[in-house]
């Protein structure tokens, strides 16, 4: 995903995929973490569109289709 430089000013910023996504699970939304081309570090975004979901994702709505 090519992100432009105010997104990438603007947005938190993760060392790791790892850390992305302990705070996309905590998130009240569905975030997709993303590696910027830019700051070649990792950001969350909403827009999950056509996008692979995160693993825990899956699993979440997985889980709510179950009940
Ligand atoms: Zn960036």
């Amino acid at each position: 995903m090519k992100t432009r430089p105010g997104v990438c000013r603007r947005k938190a910023r993760y060392a790791s995929v790892a850390e992305a996504l302990t705070i996309a699970q905590q998130a009240e939304i569905t975030l997709r973490p993303y590696r910027c081309n830019l700051c070649k570090q990792w950001h969350l975004t909403s827009r999950t569109k056509g996008m692979k979901l995160p693993a825990f994702e899956v699993a979440r709505r997985r889980a709510e289709k179950a009940n």
